[in-house]
């Protein structure tokens, strides 16, 4: 046995105390660790709890993606049934938000009866039927991660790329995938601030993914601004509806169809990124992707007359509750949009009860914010640029950061790709 396997051993069976494990992490954090045990540790990290196994006809096709996390991602709502559209089998197990908005089963459950606590034959049956679930955790999956986190939360030791690395890539591994793609935010509203950090930690996620013999393929984007218009739970899944139904935002739909375009090249079903990127479009202006979530959602335990109309859908989101508010913020003078501050609006949000800070505490699905306009729009004096949906009256310090998180310009601007 090695010291790195005897270490987790310790961390899973209590044998470590709190002030050990803390010690041997602290040291990691300081002098890092070479990428060949990384592979070591996040492989006994792995081990430390149950893997799930799929029929050998198609466990090839298995596959998923991570995201560092930022205002606005609701790739994943998106990205799964897309997947499986395009024949990919997709059985993500997401998480709760402790942050800005909420975590991926924070935004599903905005829908009234979807369930995030599937057992493993119901995920076994639905991953083979329909191609994809988006569930909790059905099992005890790296429980060496859930102690160990909980210490670096509290020590200071999130920080470190091995870490990051064995902590992310242990969870996703034990969904037993054959490819993943890591979104890497950068940028000013997340934690990964340039993209030389984000470098490291992609060439950490690939080196050790792949020496788990998993396809591991990352991307590069840019949180400066949230992604998408929409940003709060329900508001996201309405995006994310509109988004699968071929109407939705650029650089999200962008997003999407590179992840889902490069994760169809990498199980071989597509020749090249650029064609799987084709194939999830058309997924989503044909219906099939919308197809997919719909029932996804309903085997889920959503009802399907939910899906009907607009009209059910704003019902079934609260979003028609007369007790939220919404309150529209205007440019201060014309111009093109520069810059929307991601981290300002994500801060309201979590103010207002749209995010949660401390793990188990409740969340206001409701609140949140829609942009009127993006990088690169033409603003005419007085046009709203932001809906605040709130039910809580708005404080003047929220209104001076809403009112401090746009930046408009005197020259035409041009949107770039969010992709770096
Ligand atoms: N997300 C995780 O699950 N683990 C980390 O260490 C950082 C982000």
């Amino acid at each position: 046995m090695t010291e790195i396997q005897d270490f987790v051993d310790g961390v899973v069976s209590n044998s470590l105390s709190d002030a050990s494990v803390e010690a041997w992490m602290q040291n990691v954090f300081d002098n890092g660790m070479s990428a060949q045990d990384t592979v070591e540790f996040t492989g006994a990290m792995l081990r430390s709890g149950q893997v799930l196994t799929w029929p050998s006809d198609w466990k090839h096709l298995v596959v998923d993606k991570h995201s560092t996390g930022g205002i606005g991602d609701k790739v994943s709502l998106i990205l799964a049934p897309a997947l499986a559209a395009c024949g990919l089998k997709c059985p993500m197990i997401a998480g709760r938000g402790l942050a800005h908005t909420g975590g991926t089963l924070d935004k599903l459950e905005s829908l009234p009866g979807y369930n995030v606590s599937i057992s493993p034959e119901q995920a076994l049956r639905q991953v083979t039927e329909i191609g994809c679930m988006i569930a909790g955790q059905t099992g005890q999956f790296a429980p060496a991660d859930k102690r160990m986190y909980a210490i670096r939360d509290v020590s200071g030791l999130i920080a470190s790329v091995p870490l990051i690395t064995g902590s992310i890539l242990s969870k996703k591994a034990a969904e037993g995938l054959a490819a993943l793609v890591m979104d890497i935010k950068v940028g000013k509203a997340t934690f990964m601030k340039t993209v030389e950090e984000a470098q490291e930690l992609a060439a950490s996620i690939v080196s050790t993914g792949e020496g788990l013999g998993i396809t591991t393929k990352v991307t590069l984007s840019e949180m400066d601004t949230p992604l998408g218009f929409a940003a709060g739970n329900a508001l996201e899944v309405l995006e994310s509806v509109e988004t699968l139904r071929g109407a939705g935002p650029a650089d999200l739909e962008e997003l999407v169809c590179i992840q889902g375009g490069i994760l169809l090249q990498a199980t071989g079903l597509a020749e090249t990124v650029d064609e799987g990127a084709f194939r999830i479009h058309d997924s989503l202006i044909d219906g099939t992707a919308h197809a997919k979530f719909v029932e996804m959602c309903t085997a889920q335990g959503v009802a399907s007359s939910t899906f009907d109309s607009e009209q059910n859908l704003l019902l079934a989101l609260g979003l028609l509750d007369p007790a939220l508010k919404t309150t529209e913020f205007t440019v201060p003078r014309p111009g093109w949009i520069a810059a929307i501050d991601a981290m300002s609006l994500g801060q309201v949000v979590l103010e207002l009860g749209g995010g949660r800070t401390t793990l188990g505490a409740e969340i206001d699905r409701g609140v949140g914010f829609v942009l009127e306009g993006h990088i690169g729009s033409l603003m005419v004096v007085d046009e709203p640029w932001i809906t605040i949906y709130h039910r809580e009256s708005l404080s003047d310090a929220h209104r001076a950061l809403i009112e401090g998180a746009i930046t408009l310009s005197n020259e035409p601007i041009d949107a770039e790709s969010r992709v770096l």
